[in-house]
């Protein structure tokens, strides 16, 4: 009687996953931002989940979840639950660098995810409040070598974008400013108008606009060519720099046991997304990097995520970089 009782519950339970699947999304669906709304994160979000939603049929909305570089975040949206409900925006911090500075964390990038795909390449750009008193890289270089105690560089919690691709930089040019921690770019950027702090390295989407109202200064762009958005912002190469070419990414992951059609629906819904001209105008004017179509591929994200995690850890233990 229990073992037909136990068989019963077992068909009704495979009935309803497969029935779940099947008219999946049927309410709104939550995507965990995992940094401060108005950043770079919470912006390519945003503009990529627009046009997901309305190929979903369902609202996709975003929760912002800050704390410790972005780990907070995507540790909670790792453990949720596993049915296409809760998803995430992660990116080169969380699921590359964030592991070579937490020592105790909770997940990991290589395995306890499936990634959905990726949504958006960001170039770094080196950026400084208005009144810094250097006008050129090489003049800010210079500056920073002989102040480099009196500087301040914001970024976004140990492990994200800013902080990883930040302490690099302090590594390649020596230095050691005092790091100020923020919950996000977003608000960094708002300190860095306000002159309140000196400088920061962060993703070109967040920063574009203010460079382009000359709210800020960039002193290059860590690529190797120039971004078509910031014709005059020169290349760390072009301004001098060697040894320091960094390009960041966002892409959308999901907890690791989603159903293989949820996490179809998903990817397919993202890569219609970057198709969209509107998407790609938004992400094309803030500086984005659309990816191509075979780099949009859940195939193609695990591969990035391993090669990430591979290139960030020597170069962060190198730079003697933790979770301070
Ligand atoms: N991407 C983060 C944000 O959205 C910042 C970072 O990783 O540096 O604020």
């Amino acid at each position: 009687m229990k073992t037909i009782a136990l068989a019963l519950a077992a068909v009704a339970g495979l009935a309803a996953t497969g029935a779940q699947a099947q008219g999946y999304p049927t309410r709104p669906i939550t995507m965990i931002v995992p940094f401060a709304a108005g950043g770079p994160t919470d912006v390519i979000a945003r503009i990529v989940t627009d046009h997901m939603s309305r190929t979903l049929g369902q609202q996709i909305v975003i929760e912002n979840v800050a704390g410790a570089g972005g780990t907070t975040g995507i540790t909670r949206a790792a453990q949720s639950q596993a049915d296409g409900y809760t998803i995430m925006m992660g990116h080169m911090g969380t699921h590359g660098a964030a592991p070579a500075l937490y020592p105790n964390l909770k997940y990991d990038p290589t395995k306890d995810f499936a990634p959905i795909g990726l949504a958006a390449g960001t170039p770094i750009v080196i950026v400084a409040k208005k009144d810094f008193p250097a006008n050129d890289l090489k003049g800010f270089l210079e500056y920073l070598k002989t102040n480099s105690d009196k500087v301040n560089m914001a970024h976004a919690g140990v492990g994200s974008v800013s902080h990883s691709t930040g302490i690099f930089f302090n590594s390649v040019i020596k230095v050691k400013p005092t790091m100020v921690a923020y919950r996000g770019t977003g608000p960094a950027l708002n300190d860095l108008m306000a002159n309140t702090v000196d400088f920061m390295t962060d993703q070109i989407v967040n920063v574009a606009p203010q460079i382009q109202g000359n709210n800020i200064k960039a002193f290059a762009i860590a690529t190797p060519e120039r971004s078509p958005v910031l014709p005059n912002v020169p290349t760390t190469k072009e301004a001098g720099l060697e040894g320091y070419e960094v390009s960041a990414w966002n892409a959308v992951f999901a907890p690791k046991a989603t159903p293989p059609d949820v996490v179809k629906k998903l990817s397919d819904a993202l890569m219609k997304s970057l198709d969209d001209e509107n998407t790609k105008k938004r992400l094309l004017d803030l500086g984005g990097v659309i990816p191509s179509n075979a780099e949009r591929t859940p195939e193609a994200l695990q591969k990035l995520v391993e090669s990430e995690v591979a290139r960030w850890t020597p170069v962060l233990k190198a730079a003697g970089a933790t979770a301070e």
